[in-house]
């Protein structure tokens, strides 16, 4: 028995939260949204394991919170646990993305605060930098320079040599195409997410896709997806509030099984995009589902998409969806794991008869699925 070192403690902690090239992309455009971008570019070499950059427009930083960003636990997010409790607005909050990733590559921050944003007064302007930006370098958790640099308001971060102090992590990584697969999966879902966001991704300097970040959901589908995949899509919108009649035993499926006492309050809301039943892949990776607008791996959704199919799939054949649940917030754990995209609700059998019953009603609106007796 042997008590392990700081550097060996910190090096698995660091596999907790960064644990392939995908992870630190999802961190970095999670920290890019926080910072209120409208425009997130991201481009990544060899998969991501040679070089990873994450260019934004957002806040940025002055240099002061730059050189605090990387320190351990720090965040801007919250204050406390008070405010965990009461809920986060934002996507992150740990305060450990950045450190991490500067534990295990070579990472460098260029970031200059926006010049004025909405309720600025001039005076903040002065505190918050001025008009030089700042650059920050990390290698393998240790700072290596800081000083002020040129660049554009808001801010880049570059990861360079992920894992190179770390070779045991580093032989867990899978081929290039295996690793570029992850990675454009999380920016995909954040593309989708955030149409009000203008994303990209380039992979070896070609670009795969770009959203306009106009708004629209069928725009951003049409980018990421092409356009026979766009025109096929039907829309899904479901809200309670527009039931006319209350639940029945076998009408409106908000609130079967419901633990509440009236059973309304399961699912607020349910809206996105669908397939038609013969736009088909051969994997359930296009069935994107988000709740409460975090994008979730979640068996219980993807199920519920299909049902709404009913017989109409060919055998092994998976639809394309893009779906956001919107439930009560104090009725999921979404903080399981910050890697894992995993969820548990109170009533999962309430929320997935409420997604099956708003997606059959889109596909029997559009007469692609024939009418069934209710299920009882
Ligand atoms: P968290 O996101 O949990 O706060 P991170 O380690 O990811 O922790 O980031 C630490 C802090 O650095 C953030 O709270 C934020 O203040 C700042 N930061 C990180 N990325 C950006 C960015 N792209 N633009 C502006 N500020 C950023
Ligand atoms: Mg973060």
């Amino acid at each position: 028995m042997r008590e392990l070192d700081d550097r060996t403690i910190r090096q698995i902690a660091a596999g907790e939260v960064v644990e392939r090239p995908a992870s630190a992309v999802k961190e970095l455009v999670e920290n890019s949204l926080d910072a209120d971008a409208d425009r997130i570019s991201v481009a990544v070499d060899a998969g991501g394991t040679q070089g990873i950059r994450v260019r934004d427009d957002g806040v940025g930083m002055d240099r002061e919170s730059a050189e605090r960003a990387i320190e351990e636990h720090t965040t801007s997010k919250i204050d406390g646990i008070d405010d965990l409790e009461a809920g986060v607005g934002t996507l992150g909050f740990r305060g450990e993305a950045l450190h991490t990733i500067g534990a295990v590559s070579r990472l460098t921050i260029r970031t200059k605060p926006r010049a004025r944003s909405a309720g600025d007064s001039g005076e903040n302007r002065e505190t918050r930098g001025g008009a030089s930006g700042t650059e920050i370098r990390v290698e393998g958790g240790d700072v290596t320079a800081v000083g002020a640099a040129g660049c554009p308001e808001g801010t880049v971060v570059e990861v360079e040599d992920l894992f190179f102090n770390t070779p045991a992590r580093k032989k867990f990584l899978k081929t290039t195409a295996t690793e570029f697969d992850h990675v454009n999966t999380v920016v995909t879902h954040y593309a989708l997410a955030n149409p009000d966001v203008a994303i990209s991704l380039e992979h070896d300097g070609r670009e795969v896709f770009a959203t306009e970040g106009r708004g629209s959901l069928q725009s951003a589908v049409l980018s990421v997806y092409g356009r026979e995949v766009a025109e096929s899509m039907i829309e899904v919108e479901y809200d309670p509030a527009d039931e006319a009649d209350p639940p029945t035993e076998t009408g409106s499926a908000v609130g079967a099984e419901s633990d509440s006492t009236d059973g309304t309050g399961t699912v607020e809301g349910v809206r996105g995009l669908v397939s038609h039943p013969e736009t088909t892949r051969s994997t359930r990776e296009y069935l994107s589902t988000f709740v409460n607008g975090r994008y979730v791996t979640d068996g219980v959704l993807r199920e519920a998409v299909l049902d709404a199919y009913g017989g109409q799939l060919a055998g092994d054949r998976y639809p394309f969806a893009v779906l956001f649940v919107d439930v009560p917030a104090d009725t999921v754990d979404v903080n399981a794991h910050p890697r894992k995209m995993e969820i548990r609700y109170d009533n999962e059998s309430g929320v997935r008869a409420a997604v099956t019953d708003a997606v059959r009603t889109a596909l029997l609106d559009e007469g692609l699925i024939r009418s069934t007796a209710p299920r009882g």
